[in-house]
């Protein structure tokens, strides 16, 4: 607290974001970054970019990656917003289109940014639990709202719904915008960009944070119907021209042309997911059913965050959310195979004690 503040800083919950410690030989499985690097041309894009055009502002539109994205994803560039992370999208989207005189669903268990933005912008929020197994019930959804957003998959659950329910969902509210955020629906999950041509209601949410692992570039877009992307750019236009720098700009259009490179990565983060996951039912823990880069796990014999303490002590990092109902369970992000199998043989040694 500071005389100097502005009233609203005082009454601010923000978001916790995991730690990046400086520990010797870590295996790092805490904020579900995509351990095998970005591709060979996004870095070769920015070694190309870094010179002294820099002095010069970079594109405000970033014309060419949303033409890239576009492309991709058979839609308009005009369709396509980016921004500086999906964090950056979802804040604007959260200002420009989420704040209604009903209140904003989203459920009790999810990204747990959605209610820092909701107080940020003073938005009124009626949080839908998630069914006993930890799935979204969209029958829950069947209430008086302004908006609604989830991710799919789901976070930290992982937990992923089929497109058709997605595009029921959406066709169910076509008052209210529709947010999904598919920051891990690369995984194996089903994209609803297609859905966007046919629903003017639909906004969808991606990021390059995750599937094509350039986290520390701060990229993210969302695709949707022309009146929806005009919210954005009006309210990116009130707070900073040029979200995205150059060499962002220029590497994340060299991920999405890519192909070759991202599906080879996401297979191996798939099948390293399936081994994960056995590893971890053969040791007595309860997984849920994950289509991301990372599983939601408890065990019966220990507490969550002493279990992450555990880990801790043997170099291994997760992330432990002390919330109620998933306070005994640890997201862990799925990592190379060796950081997989480092992560077997620390939980051995735990359970051999
Ligand atoms: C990681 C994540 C994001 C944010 O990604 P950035 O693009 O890195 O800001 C958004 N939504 C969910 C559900 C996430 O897990």
């Amino acid at each position: 607290m500071s005389k100097y503040w502005s009233p609203i800083v005082s009454t601010l919950k923000p978001y916790v974001a995991g730690e990046q410690p400086r520990i010797a030989n870590l295996v790092k499985l805490n904020t579900n970054e995509n351990p095998y690097g970005p591709s060979p041309r996004a870095l070769e894009a920015i070694r190309h970019a870094a010179d002294d055009r820099l002095r010069l502002y970079p594109d405000p539109s970033a014309l060419e990656l949303r033409q890239a994205i576009a492309s991709l994803h058979g839609v308009n560039a005009d369709d396509v917003f980016v921004g500086n992370g999906s964090d950056e999208v979802l804040a604007h989207t959260f200002m420009g289109l989420l704040n209604h005189e009903a209140p904003l669903l989203y459920p009790d268990i999810t990204y747990s940014f959605y209610p820092v933005y909701s107080q940020l912008y003073g938005i009124e929020t009626q949080q839908v639990p998630l069914d006993e197994n930890f799935g979204i019930r969209l029958s829950d959804y069947d209430q008086h709202c302004g908006a609604i957003i989830l991710p799919n998959p789901n976070a930290p659950t992982g937990i992923g719904l089929p497109l058709s329910e997605i595009e029921a969902l959406v066709a169910a509210h076509p008052d209210q915008p529709v947010v999904i955020d598919e920051a891990y629906i690369d995984f194996g999950g089903d994209s609803a960009i297609a859905l966007t041509r046919k629903y003017p209601n639909l906004l969808v949410v991606q990021t390059f944070s995750k599937s094509r692992s350039l986290a520390g570039m701060r990229v993210g877009f969302a695709i949707g119907q022309r009146p929806l992307i005009d919210a954005l750019e009006r309210v990116k236009d009130s707070f900073n021209s040029y979200p995205l720098d150059k060499l962002a700009q220029v590497s994340a259009k060299a991920a999405i042309e890519d192909v070759e490179w991202f599906k080879t990565c996401c297979d191996r983060i798939i099948a390293s997911r399936t081994r994960v996951v056995s590893g971890l039912e053969q040791r007595g823990f309860r997984v849920l059913p994950s289509l991301a880069n990372f599983v939601f796990a408890t065990h019966p014999d220990f507490a969550g965050a002493d279990l992450a303490a555990k880990l801790r002590e043997r170099a291994v990092l997760v992330r432990h959310f002390a919330k109620p109902r998933i306070d005994a369970y640890l997201r862990i992000s799925i990592g190379t195979e060796e950081e997989c199998d480092r992560l077997i043989e620390a939980l051995d040694d735990i359970l051999a004690d």
